[in-house]
């Protein structure tokens, strides 16, 4: 079993690290003896993203992510709602949560029409939301605790199309409003948890192998791993959270 995974927009949409949840979902197959081949699709990159089996895309800032309209305006908006509606798995973080959206209007009222992929729209506020942050997965997306970082100026209002990803137990999530946190729609995860996402949350990394693995083969052996030095980080940052 093989997963090919694709980077899309690697090449504007790079904040802190986000690329690390891409070496942790390698290691996660590597693990349990299952392979990985990564592409990375920049702006005006060729290939669709039908060819693969999960893709990841990262965070960015207001300026790239104006940067991006002409290039989905120009098919890859296009190419990404199929794979959407056909049951590819994603994984959003922040900018490219918001562009999967309606629409995203930044703090100096710049208007972005995004490709709404999903049933959400965004607007953003000089006022950013901040910091370590926990959430919790919603049961059928087995209901684990999920530490994260956010910082968006952003605020992301969820419409009657998509489910949120979880709900919000310390910190902001989509508005600092709702308690929602991210969207969930098909096999589509979107968050602003930004950095080494899945490093901290195996389990959510666990999730999205089998999303995509049950896709591609029907069937997801997942052996656990063990993951006592994730368990014990966890603890703590827990802990300090005031989440435990
Ligand atoms: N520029 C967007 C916002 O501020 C997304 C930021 C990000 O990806 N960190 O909401």
């Amino acid at each position: 079993m093989e997963l090919k995974i694709c980077h899309l927009y690697p090449d504007v949409l790079n904040l802190y690290g986000d690329r690390g949840n891409i070496l942790c979902l390698r290691r996660r197959l590597e693990w349990r003896g299952l392979g990985f081949s990564l592409t990375e699709l920049p702006l005006g990159g060729g290939d669709a993203l039908g060819a693969f089996d999960l893709v990841f895309i990262g965070g960015g800032q207001d300026f790239e992510q104006t940067v991006l309209l002409e290039d989905l305006r120009r098919g890859r908006g296009a190419d990404i709602r199929s794979a959407v509606e056909d049951g590819m798995p994603f994984l959003c973080v922040c900018g490219g949560y918001q562009l999967l959206g309606r629409s995203y209007r930044t703090a100096d009222g710049q208007e972005c029409p995004y490709i709404g992929a999903l049933d959400l729209y965004t607007l953003g506020s000089e006022d950013r939301l901040i910091g370590n942050y926990v959430f919790q997965l919603e049961p059928e997306d087995g209901g684990s605790l999920v530490i994260g970082f956010e910082n968006h100026g952003g605020r992301t209002y969820l419409g009657s199309g998509v489910r949120p990803l979880g709900r919000v137990r310390k910190g902001y999530g989509n508005n600092g409003e709702d308690g929602t946190e991210g969207a969930r729609y098909k096999n589509v995860f979107g968050t602003y948890s930004h950095g080494p996402l899945l490093p901290k949350n195996p389990a959510f990394c666990d999730r999205l192998l089998a999303c995509a693995l049950e896709r591609k083969y029907g069937r997801a052996d997942l052996e656990p791993l063990e993951d006592a030095a994730e368990e014990a980080a966890r603890a703590g940052m827990l802990a300090r959270l005031g989440a435990d």
